[in-house]
């Protein structure tokens, strides 16, 4: 894989990385424990008037339970992200994890976070 093309794709990776982060941060804190990982915010009932506090506790108890696929999915490809990187730093990026053939560039333009060629993803 020519250089130029891997410092592409490096800075695509870098740049999707930065605004993962930033849109988990907006609902999830970072794990600390755990590297990578995120919590999702459960968000805090306060504030409110009688019936409002109930109403308003299942509206944010309806916001969490929308919020965690999205959150699980952003978690992922940051993870891959974190990945490719860790590749490209290490010299063995742009190979399938399942065949161990090149991925095609035109998937890595695409998709430069991805793991498997086309064929295996399939
Ligand atoms: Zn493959």
């Amino acid at each position: 894989m020519n250089k130029k093309f891997l410092r592409e794709l490096k800075e695509k990776l870098e740049k999707q990385k930065v605004s993962i982060e930033a849109e988990l941060g907006k609902f999830a804190k970072k794990d600390e424990n755990f590297k990578g990982d995120w919590d999702t915010k459960f968000p805090k009932a306060d504030g409110g008037v009688g019936g409002q506090i109930l109403e308003d506790a299942a509206d944010q108890v309806e916001e969490y339970v929308n919020l965690l696929p999205v959150e699980h999915n952003m978690e992922l490809r940051l993870q891959n992200i974190n990945l490719a990187l860790d590749k490209i730093k290490k010299g063995f990026y742009g190979k399938c994890e399942k065949c161990g053939k090149k991925i095609a560039k035109e998937r890595l333009k695409i998709l430069p976070e991805a793991r498997e060629c086309g064929k295996c993803e399939k």
